[in-house]
């Protein structure tokens, strides 16, 4: 499966049974999952793997789950990641609003593992609403993603894989100027070496596809910076 029709949820959870159940529903679910099992870790692959949502325990040795957080949501280059947070008690739930860190969504344990992929899913229906099946709009262009169709002023489109995940990227914040590389990590995957080059040709073809039935060019390429949509 590729990155971006597969999101990357990043576990932060020092109990490893709690970890690897966890780990196993999300994978079960068709997440890419990366774990760590305390605070400082879990920084760390913040930083490696660019997680699209992180499920991280209030509980931790040394950095607390809740200082991970802040330290996340004070960053401009992780704010936007969603953070669900893990409690045991609904107490500390009630901490966590008050203190304000800026999570996303809360879930008290013992959870429902059901209840906890449906949160999953809600916080990437906002952030990431290509890689949960959502039906993305951009003017006249209609992505659904989980048929795998585009239409264009209700014509349907012939995409490659690549210029299907290339279009869902840019259908999913339109305006966003991507670079080259930001483009081949999450539409090529970040442990595949492609050369950037590649993107060009792949954006050449998109334009193609989209502009067969008529209608603007609606990609942009932005010099020194890379392309957006619109
Ligand atoms: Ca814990």
């Amino acid at each position: 499966m590729s990155a971006q029709t597969q999101p990357t949820v990043l576990i932060v959870e020092d109990e490893p049974a709690q970890r690897e159940v966890l780990a196993y529903n999300l994978e079960a679910e068709g997440f890419r999952v990366v774990k760590a099992e305390n605070g400082e870790e879990g920084l760390i692959m913040v930083e490696e793997e660019t997680p699209d949502i992180i499920v991280l325990d209030w509980m931790l040795p040394n950095v607390s789950g809740i200082e991970v957080c802040r330290r996340l949501k004070t960053r401009t280059e992780t704010r936007a990641i969603p953070i669900l947070m893990l409690s045991a008690r609904s107490e500390e739930v009630d901490k966590v609003r008050g203190l304000e860190t800026g999570a996303d969504d809360y879930v008290v344990k013992p959870y429902s593992v059901i209840e906890l992929m449906a949160r999953v899913r809600a916080q990437l229906r906002r952030t990431r609403p290509a890689t949960v099946g959502e039906r993305l709009e951009y003017e006249d262009i209609i992505l659904d993603a989980e048929t795998h169709r585009v239409t264009r002023s209700g014509e349907a489109l012939k995409l490659g894989p690549t210029e299907f995940r290339l279009l869902s990227t840019f259908m999913e914040k339109p305006g966003r100027v991507w670079s080259r590389e930001q483009l081949l990590d999450r539409v090529w995957g970040r442990d595949i070496y492609v050369d950037t080059r590649t993107v060009d040709v792949h954006i050449g073809r998109l334009r193609k596809a989209l502009t067969r039935h008529g209608g603007e060019d609606p990609l942009r390429t932005v010099r020194g910076a890379g392309y957006a949509l619109g």
